[in-house]
């Protein structure tokens, strides 16, 4: 046992069992596909899709005599994401053959790292839906070699192997067991994942399987040392994280309630029945019989070869936030939904841009998401773009619309596209400040109603509805401030 084993966790849930409370406590391996052209060992190329077999160089069908050479730019990447998660990096590691056979893994060993991987421990900064923020310790992230695919329902009476994925480079981010919830898990994910495409390492694709987790999970009485855990494989949806947690952690509290005991096994997590299934029973790390591959060098490089990836860094989301809260003033919680993904925050930044950042931030949010989320668009597919709203945003600035106006607009760019400028002009949509004929709106509407006139002077805030007459007169046009100015003025207020 170690002193983290029985040291104080973070505020996580309790599980409420019959004979008291449980903790959960959560490790995470993530496997996420490294952006990269080409396999780790071979030209092949990455590319999702093609035809079974498309993408196969005689390294990745392990042909006789076949040599792998190590892809500079896997190795860049798994550099620049360490250094993202604030990691060790380091300047020597080793590859090593991690044997066991498998159909669908021609050389009957992958190509792992194990007990040199190039990047040692780090840090990923984590905020909870409840405004908390924990850090989650990162154990080491070693690159790996994927395997091929089994289809079994290619043919009636046989299995099919597509090597399209042998040889693809993986980065294994292995998290502490830091995390106390589902809610924790899926946060943590949601934040790596973030990380990732912020730094251009992995494309995060969970439905393409470029991102997966084994969910290690065990439960224990709050301040006991750790219970033993279950590793649920490969798991492809933040959503069905959380749940593999809580059905896995539900299931062992309920064993250990009626005095049984949790056996350490590999499962599965079957979405659609809402259970975790036993797969295998774990394997330990000497069934595998690892050993350096004779095949490779240790993998060096210097420090300025670090130094120099780590100067080309892209601002990450943490950094970006902390500039929007204090360089933008948005609030925290803006702030964490702008920068989440970094499509968001670059439309924000155009159209913030020598703009009021704080509206900018509302029609990004609000306006803009809103209707996104209603025809399930990404950003970046927007029908308006950040220009179009930066021109929006500068019509209102101008007082050439008013804020109504202004989602009419909006809605009229998202539908039929154009310039916003020439649009107003157009349609006229323009805001009336002509202060003549607004006043002649005015005299038409308290000349029309007396007793409304009478009620208004003796209580003053039923100007509003002079105010909205106005507007309605007026097709919504007429500039707001105008209209409250005169109207005062002529009701006596
Ligand atoms: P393996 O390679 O056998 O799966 P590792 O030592 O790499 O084992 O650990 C795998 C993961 O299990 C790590 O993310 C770690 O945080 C997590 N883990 C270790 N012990 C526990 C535990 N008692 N409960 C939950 N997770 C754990
Ligand atoms: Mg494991």
């Amino acid at each position: 046992m170690t002193a983290q084993d029985t040291a104080p966790s973070a505020p996580g849930k309790l599980i409420r069992g019959a004979t008291g409370n449980w903790e959960i406590v959560i490790g995470l391996e993530v496997h996420a596909q490294v952006t990269s052209q080409s396999k780790l060992f071979s030209g092949a190329s990455t590319e999702f899709g093609g035809a079974p077999n498309d993408h196969v160089s005689l390294v990745d069908a392990a042909m006789p005599g076949m040599l792998p050479v190590i892809n500079a730019e896997c190795v860049r990447q798994a550099v620049r994401t360490g250094l993202g998660l604030k990691a060790q990096i380091n300047l020597r590691s080793v590859f090593d053959r991690k044997n066991y056979f498998y159909p669908d893994l021609p050389q009957g060993y992958q190509i792992s790292q194990y007990k040199s991987p190039i990047v040692g421990e780090g840090i990923v900064a984590v905020d909870l839906p409840n405004g908390e923020r924990i850090d989650v310790g990162i154990e080491r992230l070693h690159l790996e070699q994927d395997a091929g695919k089994s289809t079994h329902d290619q043919h009636p009476t046989m299995t099919q192997v597509d090597l399209n994925r042998s040889g693809v480079a993986l980065m294994e981010i292995v998290s502490k067991p830091d995390l106390r919830s589902a809610d924790q898990a899926k946060a943590y994910v949601a934040k790596l994942r973030s990380i990732l495409r912020y730094l251009g390492t992995c494309d995060g694709d969970m439905e393409k399987g470029s991102l997966r987790a084994d969910v290690n999970v065990s439960v224990r009485r709050p301040g006991e040392p750790f219970g033993t855990r279950c590793e649920i494989k490969n798991v492809n949806s933040i959503r069905f994280i959380g749940q593999a947690v809580d059905t896995e952690a539900r299931r062992q509290v309920d064993i250990l309630e009626d005095g049984g005991t949790i056996v350490q096994e590999t499962r599965l997590f079957d979405p659609d029945r809402g259970e975790t299934r036993s797969m295998r029973s774990k394997e330990e790390a000497h069934d595998y019989r690892y050993f350096p591959d004779p095949d490779l060098l240790p993998l060096e490089f210097d420090q300025a070869f670090v130094d120099e990836l780590k100067a080309k860094l892209p601002e990450l989301p943490d950094a970006k936030k902390a500039r929007l809260m204090h360089d933008c003033g948005l609030s925290a919680y803006d702030a964490d939904v702008l920068v989440a993904e970094r499509e968001t925050a670059d439309f924000f930044e155009a159209v913030a841009h020598g703009r009021d950042a704080k509206v900018a931030a509302n029609w990004v949010l609000n306006e803009l998401a809103g209707r996104l989320n209603k025809e399930g668009k990404d950003i970046g597919a927007s029908p308006v773009s950040a220009a179009q709203l930066g021109t929006i945003l500068d019509l209102i600035g101008e007082g050439v619309i008013s804020g109504k106006i202004a989602k009419d607009l909006f809605e009229i760019v998202w539908s039929e596209g154009g310039d916003p400028r020439a649009l107003v002009e157009a349609r006229g949509m323009k805001q009336v400040t002509d202060l003549g004929a607004i006043e002649k709106v005015i005299d038409g509407i308290v000349a029309a109603n007396p007793d409304k006139v009478a009620q208004a002077q003796a209580k003053p805030a039923l100007i509003g509805w002079f105010v909205g007459q106005v507007m309605k007169s007026s097709g919504g046009k007429a500039n707001p401030q105008a209209v409250n100015d005169l109207l005062k003025r002529k009701l006596g207020l």
